[in-house]
């Protein structure tokens, strides 16, 4: 017999708060899609590295946890951050300590309007808001390279050192240009503060036109920043593709969210591109522990994201599936608060499982 079918191992790192709640929901709607569909196995195994680890051991991961993880075909990770750990302790001691080595270079984050649901920009329709922001992943902002001197006096110093690397720029630079030609508009938009900082980001502007000699057929605009915020706001529709750096990204995507409707439906994937390493995949929100446990958390963010991690996977047609019958849904009205709906966590799921049998 032949045996075409293909099997992924998932690794499930739910974290903290309605990170939990929000990977239990795309665990079971994952499942329902591999049952339904019929065409391919997930096999799921959980991890509980989390803020309630690190309390009882002192660290967010055991000493083993890459190897561990290297076994997987991709992570599906929920939400770290507790009110009783300062943000850099957990940031640092999960989601960063998986990224960095595991060398996911390229945070990738799809913005549009899902069906049924509404921009706070008043004259925004659906079709005008259909972005993609590349985010650099591994280095510039976030390097970690930096430190502080004097603690205690009044000339104390800290500094926290940004690092753009010939290797790192021109890596996600190529990436963002294939994103881009990937896309029907094939439009790049390369964003920096270059007028300020004139060493990382005038490096960052070089690059980019260097690699742009390799996509003629990507067309290329530059943005300071500030100015693409504004841009944002004003001219969605004059946006497709966006390349910008591990900070510039953070901070527009998370606008980004909000201008399509809601963080609670922003996906994220944390790409190894060259394959080396499994991906992870990932909500754009946080823990939320403002509404855990209520049955509040908006789950369409983890099964957009779980639509990315199978498209990865080479599961494009399911990923598809997945998306038609979480759009059919808010269509339906079938919504949880941050969407303007009254529906709880598990009666979205519920909807969701029911048109995914009705699809497949
Ligand atoms: P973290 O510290 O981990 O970033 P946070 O508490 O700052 O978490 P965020 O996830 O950044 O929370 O989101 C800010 C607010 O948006 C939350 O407090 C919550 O009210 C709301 N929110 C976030 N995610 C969701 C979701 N999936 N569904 C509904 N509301 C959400
Ligand atoms: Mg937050």
């Amino acid at each position: 017999v032949s045996s075409g079918r293909q099997s992924y191992k998932i690794a499930l790192i739910p974290g903290d708060g309605i990170g939990i709640e929000v990977i239990q929901e795309g665990k079971e709607v994952l499942q329902k899609l591999a049952t339904e569909l019929d065409t391919f196995d997930l096999d799921f195994k959980g991890f509980e590295w989390s803020s309630a680890y690190y309390k009882k051991h002192g660290k967010y991961l055991p000493d083993d946890a890459l190897a561990q993880v290297k076994k997987f075909d991709a992570i599906l990770f929920g939400a770290v951050g507790a009110p009783d750990v300062p943000d850099h302790i957990s940031l640092w001691g999960l989601r960063l300590a998986l990224c960095q080595p595991l060398q996911q270079y390229a945070n990738v984050r799809p913005t549009r309007i899902l069906r049924g649901t509404t921009s706070p920009l008043r004259n925004c329709k659906p079709g005008d808001l259909d972005w993609v922001i590349v985010r650099e992943n591994s280095e510039g902002e976030y390097a970690g390279h930096g430190g502080t001197s004097h603690t205690g006096q009044a000339w104390s110093v800290a500094t926290e050192v940004s690092i753009f690397t010939r290797h790192g720029v021109e890596r996600i630079m190529r990436f963002a240009f294939e994103t881009a030609r990937s896309r029907p508009r094939k439009k790049l938009t390369v964003v920096t503060k270059s007028n300020a900082q004139r060493n990382g980001m005038v490096f960052w502007d070089q690059v980019a036109s260097e690699v742009a000699l390799d996509f003629p057929d990507v067309e290329v605009d530059k943005m300071l920043v500030d100015a693409m915020t504004t841009r944002m706001v004003l001219k969605p529709e004059s946006i497709d593709t966006v390349v910008a750096t591990n900070l510039h990204a953070d901070i527009l995507s998370d606008l980004a969210a909000a201008l399509a409707g809601s963080i609670g439906i922003a996906p994220t994937s944390n790409l190894d591109p060259t394959r080396q390493n499994p991906s992870m995949f990932e909500p754009i929100h946080g823990s939320a522990f403002d509404i855990t446990g209520k049955g509040l958390a908006n789950p369409v963010a983890t099964f957009w994201t779980a639509a990315e991690m199978l498209r990865w996977l080479g599961q494009a047609e399911a990923a598809q599936l997945l998306m038609e019958a979480v759009e059919n849904v808010t269509e339906s009205g079938v919504k949880t608060a941050d969407l303007g709906g009254s529906s709880k966590t598990k009666e979205v799921t519920d909807a969701v499982c029911k048109e995914i049998h009705k699809l497949a």
